[in-house]
């Protein structure tokens, strides 16, 4: 399964653990789903209104926003991005984090923002990878994270 940039770019631009604005009223409307289909963060109260299309569930820790492992590679290719262990589940970062200095020396480091990572890692996150199969604009642009384009909306 290659990567599909389209819904690809999505998750990683959107931004989850906002109120839903469809569900104002109701309680624990964070949207925390991703609906690949339609291409958007939905909530739980959406959820049974695309419950034929495929979904993916986004997880919070220490304010990044993460998905496990185990539902990413059903959809998509993940090699070389690097997964982390938390609670015993593995993650992926869905963004790049900040950091506090450059890194400077050699090592293994992020193709797209130059954080240390471990062997055989290519990519710290979902969106660096993505940007990275989206032509490298951001790579080429100076490694700088401050001016990474995937912005959030
Ligand atoms: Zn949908
Ligand atoms: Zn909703
Ligand atoms: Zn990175």
């Amino acid at each position: 399964m290659g990567m599909r940039p389209g819904w690809v770019g999505g998750l990683v631009e959107e931004t989850f653990f906002v109120a839903c604005s469809a569900h104002e009223s109701r309680k624990k409307n964070e949207k925390n789903i991703f609906c690949l289909a339609c291409r958007t963060s939905i909530c739980p109260h959406c959820a049974p209104a695309h419950r034929h299309h495929p979904l993916i569930q986004v997880r919070r820790y220490v304010y990044n926003d993460v998905v496990r492992l185990d539902d990413l590679e059903r959809l998509i290719d993940c090699s070389f991005v690097q997964p982390y262990t938390i609670n015993s589940a593995k993650v992926i970062f869905l963004k790049p984090r900040p950091q506090s200095r450059p890194f400077k020396g050699s090592g293994n480091v992020c193709l797209t923002c130059d954080r240390i990572l471990q062997e055989p890692f290519h990519f710290c996150c979902l969106s660096c990878k993505a940007c990275m199969h989206a032509g490298g604009s951001c790579h080429d642009a100076g490694r700088r994270p401050v001016q990474h384009p995937l912005h959030v909306r």
